[in-house]
């Protein structure tokens, strides 16, 4: 990848899935239901792994959530569904783990946000009970820092220091500053209380992207940790996923960034699983990591007047992410097919020709005839009502055909790729 290099990081093992080192980008997520609903917890976290989240993060904040926490990792597990649980803890975590050893138990990291320990003397014993704690059971933590609930005696030293300094900066640096010597200074503090640096997972959350890069980029300058990166607070709608985009994909091409979420405000009635979703987006579609087919549709234009070319690419994108957790399992590779959905003759059948399929259809004053593309080739024309029932029976076939039998003989599927890319 051009000037792509990942920055190096003490790797760190959560539940068997590996943030930082070499290991590639985590996906994460985190549920918006009561944690002491274990039910309904479990279904959300089911529902999010099933969508790709390679890490579920719970809220946990008071005895009812801490004690609902062993049974959804029971629910879970009886379901199939192995993906490690992070506890999310504010104010309570040292009481809360100490009161409830499954729960300590059964979570697979502990997320400690330093500004939300607590205050003063209390603060440091705290904070330390939390460490041991984490010691104890064999766990990682993530010392998460956030804008919102950022360390006020700390700023408030930082400040000062500021003020009385020969050439004060911005307060704005100055609280930067604070974000980032906030996780730097507890993560020391976690070091010299016993915890290795391979279950320290740092971030420095805030909502606005340019300070989001300024901060991780010092972050990442400053230490080895490994990196959980998001945009806190992104928003919702085309808002929060370009606002998340943006940030984390300067980030990310400069190599920082080990495990990332998109916190996306749900839409009314929306699927918590749309964060997931952008989030494997933004990894596939930098090219960092494959989750999905990718889909490749013009945009249209006055050569598409009918929605006919719209509902296509519709019915194929949701098509593809409704199928892939059955081909996921028994297709290794699907991942990285393409297809291509294509409005007109105009750019139709070249675009189509760099898919593994494509479909160009007819536009406006066209034969209402629309050429199907396989590893280059035009090899059937689809007409009348059918096309996108049709169009899907051909992907099914193909998938069988070429990564089935992968799956059998991957020597195979090595050299049909070869052949394909050749033949291009
Ligand atoms: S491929 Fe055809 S329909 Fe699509 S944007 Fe180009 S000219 Fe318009």
């Amino acid at each position: 990848m051009n000037g792509y290099q990942r920055r190096n990081s003490v790797s760190v093992t959560v539940g068997g899935v590996t943030i930082g080192g070499n290991a590639p980008i985590v996906v994460q997520s985190m549920t918006n239901t009561d944690t002491a609903d274990a039910e309904g917890t479990a279904a959300q976290v089911a529902a999010l792994a099933r969508a790709g989240s390679e890490l579920v993060r719970v809220t946990v904040d008071r005895p009812e959530a801490a004690a609902a926490v062993p049974r959804i990792r029971d629910i879970l597990d009886a379901q199939g569904v192995a993906v490690p649980l992070i506890g999310d803890f504010h104010y309570v975590g040292h009481k809360l783990l100490t009161d409830h050893p499954a729960c300590a138990e059964a979570l697979a990291k502990y997320r400690i946000n330093p500004g939300n320990v607590g205050f003063r003397e209390k603060r440091d014993r705290q904070f330390s009970t939390m460490i041991e704690l984490a010691m104890r059971y064999g766990k990682p933590v993530r010392i998460g820092v956030n804008w919102g609930s950022l360390d006020q005696e700390l700023l408030a030293r930082l400040m000062d220091e500021n003020a009385k300094s020969a050439q004060p900066k911005p307060a704005e640096a100055v609280m930067r500053e604070a974000l980032v010597v906030s996780a730097l200074d507890n993560a020391a503090r976690a070091e010299e209380l016993g915890l290795g640096r391979d279950r320290i997972v740092l971030s420095c959350k805030v909502s606005n992207v340019q300070s989001l890069v300024a901060v991780y980029r010092n972050l990442a300058a400053r230490g080895d940790y490994a990196l959980h990166l998001g945009l806190t607070e992104a928003g919702m709608g085309s808002k929060g996923i370009v606002a998340s985009t943006a940030a984390l994909s300067v980030l990310l091409q400069e190599g920082i960034g080990d495990t990332i979420r998109v916190s996306l405000t749900p839409e009314p009635g929306g699927a918590r699983t749309q964060e997931v979703v952008v989030a494997q987006e933004i990894l596939q579609t930098m090219g960092f990591r494959s989750f999905v087919p990718q889909v490749t549709s013009c945009p249209g234009c006055g050569r598409t007047t009918s929605t006919v070319f719209q509902e296509l690419a519709d019915r194929i994108q949701t098509f593809v992410r409704k199928r892939m957790p059955e081909w996921r399992q028994r297709y290794p590779g699907v991942e990285s097919m393409n297809l291509a959905v294509m409005g007109c003759i105009v750019n139709g059948p070249g675009e189509s020709k760099h898919a593994d399929i494509g479909i160009s259809l007819p536009g406006t004053g066209e034969e209402p005839a629309a050429p199907v593309f396989i590893d280059g080739r035009k090899t059937v024309t689809l007409r009348g009502a059918g096309i996108a029932d049709e169009f899907q029976k051909i992907v099914e076939t193909y998938i069988e055909t070429r990564y089935g039998a992968a799956a059998a003989d991957p020597g195979q599927n090595t050299d049909r790729r070869a052949d394909t890319a050749a033949s291009r």
